[in-house]
């Protein structure tokens, strides 16, 4: 079979066989990979192979095939969750227990494949996040170099990922050895991760709706890419409509999806919870509107709120702990549902792309934002005023004593702290004749060992 380039845009196409391309040399948009399908023998699947190599007939053949054990993720039937949603038919597909937690492990596989054919010694990753630990993994166990400008605020598992696996941060300087360069729009990425459908095909015979995070669009691009393909082999009969979701926070393609636009509405002042969705310019965001147009889906945003809503459902009812892009998925279910775009009788699969724990601050966040909405809010002398009681009962008077060794704070200040401590319950006086002592309340230690935690 025969594979090549193509451009979308412009229609621009080249066999794959000579050089590596990441963009149409005729019009600059991003490029995908096409085959020359020969009707009369639709592409077999391997069965002797796990993962995404079984799926060699409909992929670049390279004659390197690197492998951590990528793909074949288990199909969760989300028992408990459909009741929830009162679906009759809801799978998650568990993209988390890919090598390193996410799904972004299929397209580094074809990435690095391509990357040895094409002779380059190392990959350099323009983004952070799951893809630069991905290939991170996957580029040094194949003996090449691998780099990263992490020029976002860095993820923090992520960044360790890529520490562990080998991997060097760079900050703008060229690599020493000549690198093969990857953003997500790269055509080997989305080879990679097609392999999705190929797997959900397999174990489900008909599904009315995929439900996918966007961040650039290559994941949605992807999966529609998959679909055609089974399509066009004969061995898909109707698509199934894709469904893309955003944070509300940062929502261009959702927002052109909307407006009935082909590319997506540039957002300037973005935030959200989700770090794989928050992304202002998304590199296949044209080609992700496409593919929602043409399987007949639909776009939506959700908020954080409903975001963190999502994880703890996922976490609680599934046993997944899943990044905040994927619960953004999940978030976006209860929705469509509400809204009637999916119907009680669908059959829907959502895609858990990555793991919760890959980004533990976002979980201390979340675990932050329940506590201290119960917490009250004390500052750092009411604190500190805490932290001594809680280890000797104190009079008013020792207490400012105490607290001048370290500040300089007047009497009225820490008596005006110990009446706040007092009404919120966290301090008590003892009875008579000890009143003008002060001791911590069991509240007052809870409290005091929330906010220490927090602190570190
Ligand atoms: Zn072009």
């Amino acid at each position: 079979m025969r594979a090549y380039y193509m451009c979308r845009e412009c229609r621009w196409n080249d066999s794959i066989e000579k050089i590596a391309r990441t963009r149409c040399p005729r019009c600059g948009n991003a490029l995908s990979i096409e085959y020359e399908i020969d009707f009369s023998k639709p592409p077999q699947f391997n069965g002797k192979i796990a993962g995404i190599w079984r799926y060699s007939s409909l992929l670049p053949d390279f004659p390197q095939k690197p492998t951590l054990g990528e793909g074949g993720t288990f199909l969760s039937n989300a028992k408990r969750l459909r009741q929830v949603f009162k679906l009759k038919k809801l799978y998650i597909k568990d993209e988390r227990r890919n090598p390193t937690g996410a799904f972004t492990d299929r397209g580094a596989a074809v990435v690095v494949a391509a990357a040895l054919y094409y002779g380059y010694k190392g990959i350099w990753s323009r983004v952070g996040g799951n893809i630069a630990a991905s290939l991170s993994a996957y580029a040094t166990t194949s003996n090449m170099k691998f780099f990263v400008d992490f020029r976002e605020r860095p993820q923090l598992g992520k960044l360790y990922q890529v520490i562990f696996f080998g991997g060097e941060i760079i900050d703008r300087e060229e690599p020493e050895v000549k690198t093969y360069s990857v953003t997500p729009q790269d055509p080997f990425l989305a080879e990679g991760y097609k392999t999705i459908v190929f797997e959900l095909f397999e174990d489900l015979k008909q599904i009315d709706a995929l439900i996918v995070p966007m961040g650039h669009g290559a994941l949605a691009f992807s999966l529609w890419k998959g679909l055609r393909e089974l399509k066009n082999a004969g061995l898909l009969d109707e698509m199934p409509r894709i469904i893309g979701v955003q944070s509300s926070n940062c929502q261009p393609i959702v927002e052109a999806f909307r407006r009935g636009l082909n590319k997506p509405v540039e957002c300037d002042e973005c935030f959200t919870i989700a770090s794989e969705l928050l992304v202002k310019y998304p590199l296949r965001g044209k080609d992700a509107l496409k593919a929602l147009k043409e399987t007949r889906g639909y776009a939506l945003a959700v908020t954080d709120n409903e975001i963190v809503n999502g994880l703890k459902m996922l976490a609680k009812y599934e046993g997944l702990l899943v990044e905040t892009a994927s619960a953004a998925a999940i978030a976006a279910l209860k929705k469509l549902v509400e809204d009637k775009i999916i119907e009680r009788d669908d059959c829907v699969v959502v895609l858990a792309t990555g793991a919760g724990l890959k980004h533990p601050q976002t979980l201390l966040r979340i675990l932050e934002i329940r506590d201290l909405r119960e917490t009250p809010f004390i500052g750092r002398t009411g604190l500190r005023i805490l932290e001594l009681l809680s280890r000797e009962n104190m009079h008013g008077y020792a207490v400012w004593k105490r607290l001048t060794q370290e500040k300089n704070i007047s009497k009225p200040t820490v008596y005006y702290h110990l009446k706040r401590l007092e009404e919120l319950g966290l301090i008590k006086r003892l009875s008579y004749p000890n009143r003008k002592t002060f001791v911590i309340t069991n509240k007052g230690v809870k409290v005091l060992r929330k906010l220490r935690f927090y602190s570190y």
